[in-house]
């Protein structure tokens, strides 16, 4: 989710995108590490190791280990309405109840072997939402949860007809990432716990319905759906969507759903995803789940894309037109490997998913598109987690982040993601790449369906790698990269060659000899577009936004990260002819990513929080509901 962000104020909840987002920026600098000899001990500071401070669950004493949905999917109620068969294993033969996370969820009963037994909701805690305790008869090994949704969940986004790119039917999308599966099924919602599971959807008749699951590219448009995930999963990759959706085929095992009016334009975008998915079989052993789909959202979705197994739900603001952005691709692709084959054991673990997942994004690149392309994105990414490492308070520049008493959203920074690529690829540096990859694959296969926590990793660590390659690596060294802020020093610098002419030519115009139609931009592609751009200097003067403008035509480009860069220079410089686009741009965009640094930019003048405040007023319905809390902070 992903999916990265600023911390503003206190208590202010960030929702970064959920699987593939960033910030943008520039800077350098280098904390000052603490050289204690027990990094890893003094970082901990009590927290208990393993246990997931986001879920009332009770996994120790009976876990969930199946489930079985049958759900109706009510648009004019905006509920999901039905029931879940939980299949249970008891590891305490003694235990006696089960405890389930809900988040406003209404619950009208539970039975257990054809018999109702008692049950109590507890009050809703504000993002943990409500325990639901069940008494289990001893010799009950399921349960049926008869409950609907509420129309506000969290992890549901319903869409009227009008904001589809149809118009015709309404849309539905969940997203539950990190700990919203529980408003809208009741279950052990914590990233420890895996279980298989089946659904069956019933919609109106005119939508298809699509899951992180077995879909049928043929399946017959009657409004009821079977769906089968044979592969244990933790909750938050269980997803759905419903919508007058349609399928194109793009390689042997991957293809495209999405409405009708984007389907050919997804379709040749993303054309290199079965290419991706040869290359990262070959590099880091086989995929694990099947078919390979994309489903293609309406622009609401709030992230860049989520990695729901086998069916990643991905965010139309990648479709340019030059395959230029399909790196989110390959990021959502790399999850099948980190993330949903090996996931991390509780939030505060999520590098090991974010940032695995970001090193082979970069790697599949690599593969696919070649050294260059590899060497831009590697130094774009290193200056949106700088832009992070110069704006969080240090405790939120750790990668095994203390989250206890926090919404887990908050941790989808940059630091899990591309501080954790940064230190996988230091290791790689030191070790080779032949044999970083072999360890890559070991790992791969030893943590198959595992879900495991820092710790986890870091004694395997000590015991493969450090062990054979004691010569170069250390443990102070890895422990400093996992539990101390900021970046450790001389931690590798990525370059690119493509990048120095953009400084060149960045420099001359800024130095005013020459002007932007003399820049010779002709065979620029867009990450140099977008490294041009994002290393101004924070003030430019009105002619010169002006001769850019003129030049480039960059308040009309199509391309969705093109167009945000400029605008967030626009707003900082207070370039009023972009201002019609930026409010286009706010009301039609609902990608958090996109959207959050412009609201914020925005709400730094009185004048910019009047222009917000229009925009989110008529964004707001279209908007998903972590959307409209990332940002209406900002219009307040
Ligand atoms: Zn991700």
């Amino acid at each position: 989710m992903i999916i990265k962000y600023i911390i503003v104020a206190a208590l202010a909840l960030t929702i970064f995108s959920s699987c593939s987002e960033d910030n943008t920026s520039n800077t350098t600098t280098n904390p000052k590490v603490d050289q204690s000899k027990s990094i890893a001990e003094v970082a901990t500071n009590a927290i208990q190791v393993g246990k997931d401070y986001h879920s009332f669950s009770n996994p120790e004493s009976i876990k969930v280990t199946h489930l079985n949905l049958d759900l109706t999917v009510d648009f004019s109620k905006k509920m999901l309405i039905g029931t879940a068969h939980l299949d249970l294993q008891k590891v305490d033969q003694n235990a006696t109840q089960l405890i389930l996370d809900t988040r406003n969820l209404t619950i009208n009963s539970v039975t257990a072997m054809g018999e109702k037994v008692d049950f109590g909701l507890a009050n809703g805690d504000s993002f943990l939402g409500s325990a639901l305790t069940i008494d289990v008869p001893a010799a009950a090994d399921s349960v049926l949860i008869s409950y609907q949704t509420s129309p506000k969940a969290s992890g549901v986004q319903w869409l009227t007809p009008e904001q589809t790119a149809g118009k015709k039917h309404p849309f539905l999308f969940t997203q539950a990432q990190a700990i919203h599966a529980r408003s809208f099924i009741p279950l052990q919602d914590s990233p420890q716990v895996r279980m298989t599971y089946e659904a069956t959807i019933r919609t109106p008749k005119a939508l298809l319905a699509v899951m992180s699951a077995s879909n049928d590219p043929k399946s017959q448009r009657d409004g009821i759906y079977e769906f089968s995930m044979p592969q244990p999963i933790p909750s938050y990759l269980i997803a759905l969507a419903v919508g007058d959706l349609h399928f194109k085929p793009m390689g042997e095992r991957t293809g495209v759903y999405s409405e009708k009016g984007i389907l050919d334009a997804a379709a040749a975008e993303f054309a290199d995803t079965e290419s991706m998915l040869i290359a990262t079989e070959k590099a880091f052993g086989p995929y694990s789940w099947d078919r390979y789909d994309l489903l293609i959202l309406p622009p609401s979705f709030p992230f860049g894309g989520m990695e729901n197994p086998r069916l990643s739900f991905i965010t139309p603001t990648v479709i340019a037109g030059d395959k230029s952005l399909v790196s989110l691709i390959a990021h959502e692709l790399a999850h099948s490997w980190s993330g949903n084959t090996v996931t991390n054991a509780t939030w505060r673990d999520l590098w090991l998913n974010e940032g695995f997942t970001t090193y082979l994004t970069y790697r599949i690149m690599q593969m696919v598109y070649g050294d260059e392309r590899f060497e831009m994105e590697s130094v774009l990414g290193r200056q949106d987690l700088q832009a992070d490492i110069d704006s969080l308070p240090d405790k939120d520049q750790i990668m095994a982040i203390d989250l206890r008493g926090r919404d887990p959203d908050d941790v989808f920074s940059n630091i899990p993601y591309e501080k954790g690529a940064l230190f996988l690829r230091e290791l790689e540096l030191k070790v080779g790449r032949e044999n970083f990859d072999q360890f890559l694959l070991n790992y791969f296969e030893k943590f198959a369906f595992k879900s495991i926590t820092t710790d986890q990793f870091i004694s395997y660590l000590e015991q493969t790698l450090l062990k054979d390659h004691s010569d170069t690596l250390s443990m102070q060294r890895i422990e400093e990269w996992i539990f101390q802020p900021g970046i450790p020093e001389d931690a590798y610098v990525p370059e690119s060659d493509a990048f120095i002419i953009v400084d060149q030519a960045r420099d001359a115009w800024l130095e005013g000899t020459v002007q932007a139609d003399e820049i010779n931009s002709e065979k620029w592609v867009v990450h140099q577009w977008l490294y041009f751009l994002n290393n101004m200097p924070e003030k430019l003067s009105q002619e010169q936004l002006t001769d850019l403008d003129k030049v480039f035509a960059l308040t009309k480009s199509k391309n969705n990260e093109i167009a945000h860069s400029w605008l967030l220079i626009s707003v900082n410089n207070w370039y009023q002819p972009a201002f019609n686009r930026l409010h286009d741009y706010l009301t039609t965009i609902g990608r958090n990513k996109l959207v959050k640094p412009l609201y914020k930019a925005l709400s730094q003048t009185p004048e910019g929080k009047i222009m917000a405040q229009k925009a989110f007023a008529e964004a707001k319905s279209g908007y998903h509901p972590l959307t409209v809390k990332a940002n209406e902070v900002f219009v307040q």
